[in-house]
């Protein structure tokens, strides 16, 4: 039996012993999913077709694709999953509005290749959202008008974007059509809102961390490895130059490893040329890092059903307002930097630049508002370069797959909403270097666990009596981690202890906790705090009040040493701090 066909059968089977562990009720299934440990005890014996070098929004997309072809992958992630750009976007899956308006400016010289972007990431969003869709959702977005020759332009702006998706959708989630809206309807939403009308157009929304979670989970059931905190020092070549595998370092256990594989993508985001330099010292850089902030502010300065699309702040740029997760993040801005750095902060200029766009627009005093920002944070976007790009705005944020002579894919630029299609054009570039044929799904696949297609207010109301939640509390488990809710929840009751809250404003118990630990991969306290909870994103001081907790909670059930726990707390929460405002 050939290598392939035998991952795919025990991919099968992998999948049959999850229906096999389901429960009497058909619909609760029990998850059985590895440690940490388990998954790198694998890859010391496994030969693996691709190794996935970066665990963000590619990396995860590439190992999907890889699972659902029968091939046998490992994700390996020098820091946590998602810690990269991949949990700091601001959470739209979209075609991009703005490049949509870019396409009917004169000066634009790229019109083709800005239209193609647009419609290839509609398309996209539509799979986006039906793929996973109790971690997404569709909701509309206003752009306030002040007069009748704006509200044209954005009503037929907006109809063009809907028309480009309506025209290349391929099936999937369905979005509503743009309408005009009057100040009765805009003040229901927006108490601070100066405009008499605006456009309302559709987009999606998701939680990004999380997104990455639930597709390794997803890939894992599929048979797939993955570990965080393993990071790639080397790769391994053989006499004809061409890939073997990579030298690795497990930054947790301390030790070095060789991992050996037929192929390596590279979708370290940011950091692409450094895998690119370490494979070629001769090629030349084509990352452009570009750092963008983002603020929490509370509800109240918002509508927890609308987003609110500020179109030219004073300097041109686009700034959102959306609702997310109980609050409104705002952003984003565009700072160019000279490398890609892992923890980028945001910066004094970007942080009033922020507040002053805001208060301008609702004519609201910066000073008063500035007391209600509740988290800042920022990211790096990985955009690939053209040598005739004058800006940042003009770096295109189209995606390259770069084949190189020894083998490496590397997978460059894109964005979130693109994640499925970057991952599935990556493994057809891996098929033609290993020989495999085996053809792209023609459905979508759809993420496990996904609950949706059931009769949602009975998923919530069920969950509610079966373990005494409020409603709110209930949506969250449901949301957050589809199915295995009823796994997090079983192990949340399993003993009086882990029903301890964290946090009373937040339903995070340490049952909650300890699932992520055993089986999300979770090694530091960061992990827990801003990707496997969005604490830190949604409240900063919420984290100062929990770490502590978490710590403990980690130092037992992971068996920490006492002379390491006390310099691993006190380096943690250095990091922690740095947050401080
Ligand atoms: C501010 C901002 C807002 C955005 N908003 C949106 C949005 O609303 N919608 C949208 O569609 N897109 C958005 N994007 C773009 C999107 O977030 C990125 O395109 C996407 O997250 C990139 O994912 P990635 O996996 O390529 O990179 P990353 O998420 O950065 O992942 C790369 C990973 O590689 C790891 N790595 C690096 N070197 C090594 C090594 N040697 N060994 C092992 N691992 C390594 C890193 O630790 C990192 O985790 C936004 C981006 C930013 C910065």
């Amino acid at each position: 039996m050939n290598r392939v066909a035998f991952v795919a059968i025990a991919s099968i089977l992998t999948q049959r012993k999850v229906q096999l562990q389901s429960t009497g009720d058909s619909r609760h299934i029990h998850y059985k999913l590895k440690s940490r440990e388990e998954h790198l005890a694998d890859a010391l014996l496994n030969e693996y077709d691709v190794i996935i070098v970066g665990g963000g929004a590619t990396g995860a997309g590439v190992s999907l694709a890889c699972a659902n072809r029968g091939l046998k992958s490992i994700v390996l992630e020098s820091q946590d999953y998602a810690s990269g750009a991949s949990s700091k976007s601001t959470k739209l899956v979209h075609g991009g509005v703005r490049y949509m308006q870019q396409v009917f400016q004169l000066s634009e010289k790229n019109r083709l290749e800005k239209l193609q972007l647009v419609a290839e990431a509609l398309r996209e969003r539509s799979n986006f959202l039906s793929m996973c869709s109790y971690l997404t959702q569709d909701f509309p977005t206003l752009i306030p008008c002040t007069n009748l020759f704006d509200l044209g332009y954005y009503y037929f702006g907006s109809l063009i974007y809907h028309c480009v998706y309506l025209y290349y959708q391929t099936g999937g989630h369905t979005f509503k059509p743009p309408r005009i809206v009057g100040k009765e309807e805009i003040q229901q939403h927006f108490k601070f809102a100066k405009c008499n009308y605006g456009v309302i157009y559709y987009d999606g929304q998701f939680n990004d961390a999380r997104m990455v979670q639930e597709l390794l989970v997803t890939s894992s059931l599929k048979g797939q490895n993955m570990a965080n905190y393993v990071e790639v020092k080397g790769l391994l070549k053989n006499e004809q130059n061409k890939i073997t595998g990579v030298q690795a370092f497990d930054k947790i256990g301390q030790k070095q490893f060789q991992i050996k594989g037929k192929c390596v993508v590279n979708a370290t985001g940011g950091w692409a040329d450094n895998l690119r330099l370490m494979d070629d010292p001769t090629v030349s850089k084509r990352i452009v890092s570009v750092a963008g902030s983002h603020l929490t502010m509370p509800q109240k300065y918002g509508s927890h059903q609308w987003g609110y699309l500020i179109p030219k702040t004073n300097d041109g740029r686009v700034l959102y307002l959306l609702p997310w997760l109980g609050n409104i993040i705002m952003g984003t801005t565009e700072r160019k930097l000279d490398n890609a750095i892992s923890d980028p902060t945001v910066s004094k200029e970007e942080y009033r630049w922020l507040l002053q766009s805001f208060c301008d627009e609702f004519a609201i005093d910066a000073s008063e508002v500035a007391k209600d920002v509740k988290s800042k944070w920022c990211g790096v976007r990985p955009l690939v370069y053209q040598s005739n790009a004058l800006s940042t705005k003009e770096v295109s944020r189209t995606h390259e797959i770069e084949v190189s002579k020894s083998g490496l894919v590397s997978v460059m630029g894109g964005k979130w909403t693109i994640f499925r299609l970057m991952g599935e054009q990556a493994v057809d570039k891996v098929q033609g270097l290993i020989g495999n044929n085996q053809k792209r799904l023609e459905n979508l696949p759809k993420l496990v666990g996904d609950w949706t297609q059931f009769d949602n207010k009975k998923e919530i109301q069920d969950m509610m009596k079966m373990f005494n939640l409020p409603q709110t509390y209930a949506a969250y488990f449901l949301t957050t981690y589809g199915d295995r809710a009823y796994d997090v929840l079983k192990l949340v009751h399993e003993k009086p202890e882990n029903k301890e809250s964290l946090h009373p404003q937040f339903p995070h118990t340490v049952g909650e906790i300890l699932y992520q630990i055993r089986y999300e991969q979770a090694r530091k306290p960061e992990d827990i705090l801003f990707r496997r909870t969005r604490l830190g994103f949604l409240d900063q001081n919420a984290i100062f009040n929990v770490y502590e907790k978490v710590f403990q909670i980690m130092a037992k059930e992971l068996k920490w040493p006492e002379k390491f726990q006390k310099e691993f707390l006190k380096e943690n929460f250095e990091y922690i701090r740095k947050l401080e405002f």
